[in-house]
């Protein structure tokens, strides 16, 4: 890691792929909190993943390939591309091997690269080491510890509003758009648009479409190119989308634990919970289960939401596999099969 303070407005470049998702909020802030610009890469297309198969390692997943498309589209934008070292994002768990190294993957293979921030994320013995992940970070830009306490603290903040507005059911383009604006009127708790609301309120709230759960990792199903716009499709045929990212946590978490033994993934966990969640809650006509070609955790996932699918028997699931040669064509159909069988089941569309 190449360390020395950067000018104030140095430009910072976060691509828009894997835990953007989850995370970005709350990295921006952070940054610029600091002072830095933060630029992100554009929205997914066929030449940013082109670009990414032709760096990456062949036998990589296709969201690996993506992201080292959109790296390497802004490894000439910008002053420093921040890479976080993601090995364990909570207490006790794991993600998936590749995230771990992932940094130095694409030191490896994509030129013209500016000086990586990697910064190691490991929660797993204690929550509280995330500070010092951004103590390392903040390094590059200000010599003050307070400054980046502060900004780490800031980030936070966003980051729980973030989780709020996901849980309320906003996409996290949507959420993220919103949070834009509070902050652009005023960086208070007031400012954020469901202050005070109380965690998992909007979940299964009355609906009079037929709600759909889908499940899968967030940089397959919320990044539109890679997953063929599944969820906007779903919202034009009449369907209530609901996600993962819609189950608070204690749900997911004691729904994960019917499981003879804990799982130590994630966002598995996350999955996994949720799947069971929305299997035995009632309220959802049909489940899609996300995932892409190559997964090793994935192919474990969705045996365990299949089983669980089949032996409660009430819903149709469907698995949907993604790869960067998949056909649209084949996919739509299979969706379409899928959302007659959710309307012979008892689902009652109203074209969007
Ligand atoms: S969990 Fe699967 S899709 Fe995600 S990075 Fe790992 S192998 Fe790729």
């Amino acid at each position: 890691m190449v360390k020395g303070l950067c000018l104030m407005g140095s430009k910072v470049g976060i691509p828009r792929a894997l835990l953007y998702y989850y995370y970005f909020p709350m990295w921006r802030t952070f940054f610029e909190e600091l002072g830095a610009e933060v630029v992100v890469s554009g929205p997914s297309t066929k030449s940013v993943l082109n670009q990414g198969v032709q760096l990456a390692v062949e036998d990589a997943c296709l969201p690996v390939k993506l992201a080292f498309g959109h790296i390497a589209g802004l490894a000439r934008k910008v002053d420093y591309l921040f890479l976080p070292r993601l090995v364990s994002v909570a207490s006790r768990e794991y993600i998936c091997p590749k995230f771990l190294g992932f940094p130095d993957m694409v030191r490896q293979t994509v030129p013209h690269l500016p000086p990586v921030i990697d910064v190691d994320v490991n929660l797993y013995r204690r929550n509280k080491y995330l500070f010092s992940a951004f103590k390392e970070a903040g390094k590059f830009f200000t010599a003050s510890a307070a400054r980046v306490y502060l900004a780490y603290r800031q980030g936070l903040a966003v980051l729980k509003e973030y989780q709020k507005l996901l849980e309320a059911g906003f996409m996290p383009e949507e959420a993220m758009n919103l949070l834009t604006k509070a902050a652009g009127k005023k960086r208070s708790p007031a400012a954020f648009p469901l202050s005070g609301r109380s965690s998992g309120q909007m979940i299964l709230a009355g609906e009079e479409k037929p709600m759909v759960a889908v499940v899968g990792h967030p940089y397959n199903i919320y990044d539109s190119f890679i997953s063929m716009n599944i969820l906007r499709r779903l919202q034009q045929a009449g369907v209530k989308v609901i996600t993962a990212d819609q189950v608070p946590e204690p749900v997911v978490r004691a729904e994960a634990a019917a499981l003879p033994k804990r799982l130590f993934w994630t966002l598995s966990q996350r999955m996994i919970g949720a799947a069971f969640y929305f299997l035995h809650a009632g309220r959802v006509q049909g489940l899609l289960h996300v995932t892409s070609f190559g997964c090793g955790p994935d192919s474990m996932t969705g045996e365990l939401i299949n089983r669980r699918a089949r032996a409660a028997g009430a819903v149709p699931l469907l698995n949907l596999v993604l790869d960067e040669h998949s056909g649209e064509a084949g996919v739509f159909t299979r969706l379409e099969a899928f959302l007659d069988m959710v309307c012979f089941r008892g689902g009652k569309f109203q074209e969007a």
